[in-house]
């Protein structure tokens, strides 16, 4: 039984909008996936908060923030950091009673990258940011220009994020933006509210000055959302969340032709071959398709299997997967815990029943768990295993965003590929083969932001992450993120 507990200031949890906690007369519920209790109640930001916001924001980004030095900038994000590392344990209560997620992941994974967010880019962009670029030039009347190089931040930037890993897309986001000089405004998803508003605590503790750094709490369509996106004063939109989402968020911009970066969905492929470390491909395949419930856009839906070890695979997956323990987000031993919501458990569900009328043999799972207490009321589904659908069916191509993936056996290198890439998607691929060769032949032919070989997930927040297709628009990481959240300006002085 889960004994964690949200901090009191939690219990009515606020907006932070100029450097306050603000309340508003309109508040939901926050639910928790676990027993369906409420956990605690919000308060959704009004089209007035959001007006002063924005227009707070854009003062302090004319105003103090914009006097700042990219030093002093970097020692408020570390003061943040530490901050968020002495409160650890309210940020780890956040975070699971939100989510349901066991504490172990996070610890390892959302409060231990929210810190390693901060740290990074204040070190990476203390070094790089002031950097500049100087080009002589040389004119027909001998007369000779100097162009400086200089980056400047973009302004008042609106920062969207999902439920799937509240504390780290809201670092990651928010860290590179304040660096570069901006000031931000957070929307976190209305599932997971509570660790954006303990980051606010923080910012707050830590002095960054008022304006610079706000979170308000709504849902997408007319509320909150779209009302940050939709507001003039606004100076570029920095979003993660489903592609339809993504698409919506665009038209909004479109008119006032307003810089995005996406983070979008994915239907990602894993793959395979014979001659991968058996063992390990097993675990790994299963690590990546049910961690976080499989709530994780880099999650691979697909798994391609080569035909000569399929049956093999197959029934080893099924093995393992049925052992992974589901249950209490504090019990050390459990895997998984429960999807986000009832409403998403729905939406998995209606994936449950279609894969089965497509034609899809269940190798395990397929239904939701009973535990005889009140998790019964949680939004707990079981782990599942395809097997039998054809490449185009809806279940092999469209993001199911849960604990389930398709295994399918092929024959050939240039097969898999093509299947691989036979997709709207291009977030992540997963490689599983111990011929280098055919690791560094694959890999680049896969049409994704990222691939993985022999291992997933785990990042270097210096490299680029970002998607094609619907995945998403831009890069974001180490100086890739600095490129959105500020733009060089040339200033040409004749000598
Ligand atoms: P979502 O698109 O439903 O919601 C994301 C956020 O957008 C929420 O804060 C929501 O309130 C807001 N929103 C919804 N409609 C809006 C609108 N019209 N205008 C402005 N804001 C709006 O996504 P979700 O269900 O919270 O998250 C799951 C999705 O996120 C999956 O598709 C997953 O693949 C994707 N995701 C992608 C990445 C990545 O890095 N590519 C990372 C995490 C999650």
């Amino acid at each position: 039984m889960n004994t964690l507990a949200l901090p009191s200031s939690l219990h009515i949890t606020k907006n932070y909008s100029n450097g306050a906690f603000v309340e508003t007369s309109k508040t939901f519920d926050n639910i928790s996936p676990v027993t369906g209790k409420v956990l605690s109640r919000i308060c959704e930001a009004d089209k007035a908060l959001v007006d002063a916001t924005v227009q707070s924001a854009r003062q302090a980004f004319n105003g103090i923030w914009g006097e700042t030095t990219v030093e002093q900038r970097a020692d408020y994000l570390l003061k943040v950091a530490d901050i968020i590392e002495r409160r650890f344990d309210d940020f780890i209560a956040a975070e699971v009673l939100d989510t349901g997620r066991p504490v172990e992941q996070a610890k390892k994974l959302d409060v231990y990258r929210g810190i390693h967010n901060l740290r990074t880019f204040a070190e990476i962009f203390k070094h790089e940011y002031s950097k500049t670029e100087c080009f002589e030039s040389h004119l027909a009347d001998g007369s000779q220009l100097l162009n400086i190089i200089k980056r400047k931040p973009l302004g008042v930037i609106v920062s969207i994020s999902p439920w799937n890993l509240p504390l780290l897309s809201i670092t990651w986001k928010a860290a590179p933006a304040l660096m570069a000089g901006n000031t931000i405004i957070c929307k976190p998803s209305e599932e997971t509210p509570s660790s954006a508003t303990l980051l606010a605590e923080a910012f707050q503790e830590a002095g960054v000055p008022a304006g610079v750094f706000n979170v308000l709490h709504g849902f997408g369509r007319d509320s909150t959302g779209e009302w940050l996106t939709q507001h003039k004063d606004i100076d570029a939109v920095t979003f993660t969340g489903e592609s339809g989402t993504g698409a919506s968020i665009m038209k909004t911009v479109a008119s006032e032709v307003k810089p995005v970066s996406f983070e979008l969905g994915g239907k990602n492929a894993g793959i395979v071959f014979e001659d991968a470390d058996f063992d390990k491909a097993v675990e790994g395949i299963i690590r990546s398709s049910f961690t976080n419930s499989g709530q994780v856009c880099l999650c691979p839906e697909r798994v391609y299997v080569q035909r000569s070890i399929f049956d093999k695979f197959v029934k080893a997956i099924k093995e393992k997967t049925e052992q992974l323990q589901i249950g209490w987000s504090e019990d050390e031993k459990t895997f998984m815990g429960p999807l986000i919501s009832h409403g998403h458990r729905e939406k998995v569900l209606s994936y449950f029943k279609l894969a089965v009328e497509e034609g899809a043999q269940v190798v395990t799972g397929g239904g939701v768990p009973t535990f005889g207490d009140e998790r019964d009321q949680g939004a707990y589904i079981q782990p599942t295993i395809w097997v039998g659908l054809s490449d185009d069916a809806r279940c092999v191509t469209e993001e199911v965003f849960g604990p389930v993936c398709h295994i399918a056996p092929f024959d050939t290198e240039e097969e898999v590929i093509q299947r691989a890439n036979n997709t709207d998607y291009g977030l992540a691929g997963v490689l599983w083969t111990t011929n280098l060769s055919r690791a560094h032949r694959v890999a680049p032919k896969i049409n994704a932001g990222i691939v993985w070989v022999n291992h997933w997930f785990a990042r270097d927040l210096r490299t680029p992450f970002g998607g094609n297709k619907l995945s998403g628009i831009g890069r974001e990481g180490g100086t890739y993120s600095m490129e959105f959240y500020s733009e060089p300006t040339n200033i040409s002085i004749r000598l």
